[in-house]
């Protein structure tokens, strides 16, 4: 495929992706939008070109601030928005190519959430995170719980503090426990990142159905990095009996761009091996993994960035209609928008490992970043980036990246 639009070779936003996101320029309302190369694809201007009228868009979905809308006009009509830009911008004659406010440069465009999350789960899908944790916080002979290879183990979290990317947040507080004394209040010692993969919802499901692994991607309209962020002093001492509670829910960053199944296509590959075998409801046919490449960055106050993990989405032990199948088995529907993040994402190589905690291994050793700081955690002022893209025969389709500055804890 060729486009007459020229980009950068190495760009996430080449013609393979044409993701979907939400902008504003100069201090206008959000609105919808694609990508490529280094501009942003303005799509209320292109329907206005009469773009789209074979698919009867009402207007008003244009210019709506979250993707919601558009995702719930079905996949059908999504998938054909996405193929009619794809071929416009390959046509010699569209009408794209003589446009002069289609195309918006990035770096003058703020993107913005691209949906209303209604719904979050996390899962915790990865072997070798699990693995992991289960050797810090528990027992390091029997770290992975009875339930792990059957289930595809998961909680609630919650939706009001999914942010996007750019935003700041502030050093949570909390209660800690000290080993020898009793528990604290004051910020987490223990800031961390988790590197995480979330899919949005992008059909409804009716309450009391359950979704298949089989029927599970027509439910998935497409994927965003995550940063679940964490505190784990917090986490640690709140966690028993039910799970993730404050030590969690106070920030998690996404990428602004949805870069659809459609898109990732081209990028599938077969996950490990399921050993014991799963229930009927979690088996599957065909190749659901990802071979999506990750990174994180870490960046002190004016200081250049660190490679602190090299990842891949590709790792997952349970895939996303596993996840899905499991996550509806019970009747519990889903809705346009809900968001279901991976869990975190760690490879076999400790150099692939998706947290902190893993990385400095529970606290006990240090890094050692180029300008000569060391961190265990995440200090005061620090920036944390995710990238990811997809590459393969020449096609790179890619997420951008999603970016938090950690600011000192509130007075
Ligand atoms: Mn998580």
């Amino acid at each position: 495929m060729n486009s007459w639009k020229s980009y950068p070779e190495n760009s996430d936003f080449s013609i393979y992706n044409l993701p979907f996101g939400i902008f504003s320029v100069n201090g206008s309302s959000p609105r919808l939008c694609s990508a490529i190369g280094d501009e942003v694809i303005d799509l209320r201007a292109a329907a206005q070109l009469g773009l789209f009228d074979s698919l009867s868009i009402e207007p008003s979905v244009w210019d709506s601030n979250t993707l919601n809308d558009f995702i719930s006009l079905g996949k059908k009509i999504t998938k054909e928005v996405r193929i009619i830009l794809q071929s416009e911008l390959c046509k010699e004659d569209s009408k794209l190519k003589s446009s002069t406010d289609v195309f918006i440069a990035m770096n003058e465009v703020r993107m913005h959430m691209p949906v209303k999350v209604g719904d979050y789960t996390d899962f915790y899908s990865s072997r070798e995170h699990a693995t992991n944790l289960g050797k810090l916080f528990r027992d390091p002979d029997n770290a992975l719980l009875p339930n792990w290879l059957h289930i595809p183990v998961g909680y609630h979290g919650r939706a009001s503090s999914i942010i996007e990317s750019g935003l700041d947040i502030y050093r949570p507080c909390g209660q800690q426990k000290p080993a020898d004394g009793p528990p604290v209040y004051g910020p987490t010692k223990r800031l961390d990142f988790e590197l995480e993969v979330a899919f949005i919802i992008g059909k409804e499901s009716e309450l009391g159905n359950a979704i298949s692994t089989e029927s599970a991607e027509e439910y998935i309209f497409g994927l965003v990095l995550f940063n679940d962020w964490s505190a784990r002093d917090i986490q640690k001492w709140e966690y028993v009996p039910l799970g993730p509670f404050l030590g969690k829910n106070f920030a998690s960053s996404i990428s602004p761009w949805i870069v659809t199944l459609e898109a990732l296509n081209d990028f599938r590959v077969s996950g490990p091996q399921q050993d014991p075998p799963v229930l009927p409801y979690l088996k599957y046919e065909g190749i659901r993994n990802i071979d999506l490449h990750l990174e994180v960055i870490l960046q002190p106050e004016n200081s250049s960035e660190n490679t602190i993990s090299v990842s891949n989405f590709k790792y997952m032990y349970w895939n996303m209609a596993q996840q899905l199948a499991h996550h509806t088995v019970n009747g519990c529907n889903v809705k346009v928008g809900d968001m279901m993040a991976s869990g975190t994402i760690s490879g076999k190589d400790e150099k692939s490992y998706g947290s902190m905690i893993e990385i400095s291994r529970g606290g006990k050793e240090t890094i050692k970043l180029s300008d000569g700081q060391e961190r265990k955690f995440i200090e005061d002022n620090d920036t944390v980036i995710m990238r990811g893209y997809c590459e393969k025969d020449g096609k790179r389709v890619g997420f951008g990246e999603v970016r938090t500055k950690v600011l000192p804890a509130k007075k």
